[in-house]
């Protein structure tokens, strides 16, 4: 199942945009109901509720602890 991606307003991103950026998006939907914000690290976003973390690999966010 893709996971939803948002840009800095809030607005679904197609998986098609943005695996070619260079950057990441700026937040995902996380396996826990939340939504994960990027931060730290450019690849890498953070759910402020459950704490875990995701990364872009292969143009998708996986989820890389818990
Ligand atoms: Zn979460």
């Amino acid at each position: 199942m893709e996971r939803q991606v948002y840009d800095h307003w809030g607005v679904p991103i197609k998986r098609d945009y943005y695996r070619g950026y260079l950057g990441t998006p700026h937040s995902c939907e996380c396996d826990c109901g939340g939504r994960a914000v990027k931060e730290l690290e450019d690849k890498k976003m953070k759910c402020p509720d459950c704490g875990s973390l995701y990364e872009l690999r292969v143009g998708r966010f996986e989820k890389i602890n818990h």
